[in-house]
């Protein structure tokens, strides 16, 4: 278990604030995504919960992801690999990508952005999220 990631029990308390049910879907998917305890794609997310949410649909997986963004739960994460991973963590880390292998890594590091943050707001941009990715070999596929 990942010690910064949200529980089940945020989830309930901020679906009852918005109003919104609190259905099975939705506290298998986040329990299943902090069980991975990686970045998965929603495929990977869909494959996870076959057993504990047999006939529920991946469109149905797809939205409630989104909503666990969209409710602070989870990170949507784009590694230039062609696909969406979701990320259960939600505390600041840079994210390391191979692009040997295609290993997508969390880094323990806080990254100040603010001076990139205010060139772009200069420019007139309204920035509204920012990552660090850096991509090179992973240890593995150096050895
Ligand atoms: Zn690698
Ligand atoms: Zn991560």
């Amino acid at each position: 278990m990942l010690a910064d990631s949200p529980t089940t029990d945020d989830l309930v308390a901020l679906l009852r604030q918005r109003g919104q049910r609190v259905t099975s879907q939705r506290l298998v998917i986040l329990r299943e995504l902090r069980r991975a305890a990686r970045h998965l794609t929603a495929a990977e997310v869909c494959a996870a919960v076959r057993d504990d949410l047999p006939g529920t649909s991946p469109p149905t997986i797809y939205a409630t992801l989104d909503l666990l963004v969209e409710l602070g739960l989870a990170r949507r994460l784009d590694v230039g690999l062609g696909v969406t991973l979701y990320d259960p963590r939600v505390d600041p880390h840079a994210h390391a990508v191979c692009r040997r292998c295609g290993a997508v890594e969390d880094v323990e590091a806080r990254v100040d952005s603010t001076a990139v943050m205010r060139a772009a707001h200069a420019d007139g941009f309204q920035v509204e999220h920012s990552d660090v990715l850096l991509t090179g070999i992973c240890r593995r596929c150096t050895n």
